[in-house]
């Protein structure tokens, strides 16, 4: 049942938590707003009629102008470790929480206006987001969501002319962005910091109820014990998710870090191109710690210190000799459930379906052969897709699109000699197996370049590529003749494209 903007259900359960937990503050709006992009899709998860976006009332309203009826505008606090560093105190600095849409299936959607202006957190900040990382968050969340992978999502974009200094005068963007929750692994950092066990439990509740609440059953600490278990199993999953599709982050911080273990806070990231293991999409990063092959390590890191904030709740009723062992055994497990799940992923792209004790291998030496050439991630799974279906026998130097992307002939041909064997002994057919390697790899993925085109496009006011986009990588799987050029060879000058924290 869709709605007009002004019949929306409104609430805001986290401003029922005590006032140590945000601060009550108003958007500052931006002048002449405008409407750079709108999300039907997201719309329809709210239940807001898509006709609602052309509304001069749904920008005032989104840009803070008109307060909608039952929203409660809220900045959240919270900590962090930024690059591995302490940071007793940070918070939605530009962030601001207008409360959560209740929709017509009961679901409670987070609506949060990024580039808001200023909050009791914004530090040295201006409270601002520019047009460019808005439209760089707004396409990463559809591309994700696209390719199944849990996320943030976004409404709309809206855009002014105001300037916002960044490296260069740019101009100041708000991302309406949609999640079940935005709470962080900071927040409860935060308040452990501090010695405060009761605000802390509080949180935990919090988040244990609205979105755990399978495990409500559980008597406490055991409840706290699993709910933990499951961040750390979740977090897991998500790293394997964003390595098999050659997604990095970029900035993987505690702050960064969802208590829903979903994609969270897109800034400097990228979906590689060519496949290089130690690849650093954040160009503030020169150490790479959040390189791409560092983010499984990083992930259990983060879980450890989430596990070091929760040890009062966790080690309640523990006997002394005992503390610290739920938390010991939950990280224990993340290697695991990262290791199982990055096998059932990989094997899927290679379109397997049985199980073989050689798989790993297979994979290890495909990934190393990648590696060392730099074959084009997306591109090359693609192609393996339409290779696998062809006549097993095929003789690969006819293959152009495989070679192609792997300039070691000799190495190819191997491997895929391998592969062919492996593939003889499946239960599935090739026409079968044709269809789910194509399910699994995209023929398209987010590139910079790509997003880079699109804000080209929205700073001189054509915001027709973002909607081009955001329509194709919603179906990422699909082959959309017309818009061939996006899986093609990226262009050189993607090569230059420099991605920093600052935006
Ligand atoms: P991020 O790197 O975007 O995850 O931001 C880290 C912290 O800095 C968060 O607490 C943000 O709210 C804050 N922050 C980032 N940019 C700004 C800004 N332009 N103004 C105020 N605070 C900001
Ligand atoms: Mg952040």
């Amino acid at each position: 049942m869709l709605r007009p903007l002004e019949d929306l259900r409104w609430d805001n359960s986290f401003a029922r938590l005590p006032e140590a937990f945000y601060q009550q503050v108003r958007p500052t709006p931006l002048p002449d707003p405008t409407l750079v992009a709108f999300n039907p899709d997201v719309a329809a998860l709210l239940d807001l009629d898509p006709g609602e976006g052309g509304r001069r009332e749904f920008v005032a309203a989104l840009n803070g102008e008109l307060a909608l009826a039952g929203t409660q505008p809220i900045a959240a606090i919270y900590a962090g470790h930024q690059f591995g560093v302490w940071v007793p105190e940070l918070g939605d600095g530009r962030a601001i929480l207008l409360g959560e849409i209740v929709n017509s299936r009961h679901q409670r959607w987070d609506v949060q206006l990024k580039g808001a202006g200023l909050t009791r957190f914004s530090r040295m900040g201006d409270g601002r987001a520019v047009l460019r990382s808005t439209v760089r968050e707004y396409l990463a969340g559809e591309a994700m969501h696209g390719l199944g992978i849990s996320t943030t999502r976004s409404l709309a974009i809206i855009g002014s002319d105001a300037p916002v200094f960044r490296e260069q005068v740019e101009t100041g963007a708000v991302l309406v962005r949609v999640a079940p929750t935005h709470v962080r692994f900071g927040t409860f950092e935060l308040f452990a910091s501090r010695g405060q066990d009761a605000a802390l439990r509080q949180l935990a509740d919090y988040v244990i109820d609205m979105h755990f609440a399978h495990l409500l059953t559980l008597p406490a600490p055991a409840r706290y014990v699993a709910w933990y278990r499951e961040v750390v199993a979740r977090t897991a999953r998500l790293m394997a998710a964003w390595t098999a599709v050659g997604f990095a982050h970029g900035v993987l911080n505690t702050d960064n870090m969802s208590i829903l273990g979903i994609s969270l806070d897109y800034g400097p990231y990228a979906w590689m191109d060519a496949y290089d293991r130690g690849f650093i999409p954040n160009h503030s990063d020169p150490a790479g710690r959040y390189a791409f092959d560092q983010q499984p390590r990083v992930g259990l890191w983060n879980c450890a210190r989430l596990g070091e904030a929760l040890l009062p709740l966790l080690d309640q009723d523990v006997p002394a000799a005992s503390r610290g062992t739920a938390v010991v055994a939950a990280l224990e497990e993340y290697r695991g459930t990262f290791e199982a799940e990055m096998d059932q992923l990989m094997r899927a792209k290679l379109g397997l379906v049985g199980t073989e004790a050689g798989d790993v291998v297979l994979v290890a030496d495909l990934l190393a052969l990648l590696h060392d050439t730099r074959a084009d991630y997306t591109r090359f799974f693609r192609a393996l897709s339409h290779h696998a279906a062809g006549d097993s026998t095929r003789d690969v130097q006819r293959n152009d699109a495989l070679r192609a992307e792997v300039p070691a002939l000799e190495r190819l041909t191997a491997w895929l000699a391998r592969y062919t064997q492996r593939v003889l002994r499946e239960s599935i057919d090739v026409t079968a197996r044709h269809g789910r390697m194509l399910g699994t790899n995209p023929k398209f993925v987010l590139r910079n370049w790509m997003a880079q085109e699109a804000i080209a496009g929205a700073q001189a006011g054509n915001y027709a590529p973002i909607e081009e986009l955001r329509r194709l990588l919603q179906t990422p799987f699909d082959e959309h003749p017309a818009a061939e050029r996006y899986a093609e060879r990226p262009p050189e000058w993607a090569r230059e494209i420099a991605v920093s924290c600052s935006s």
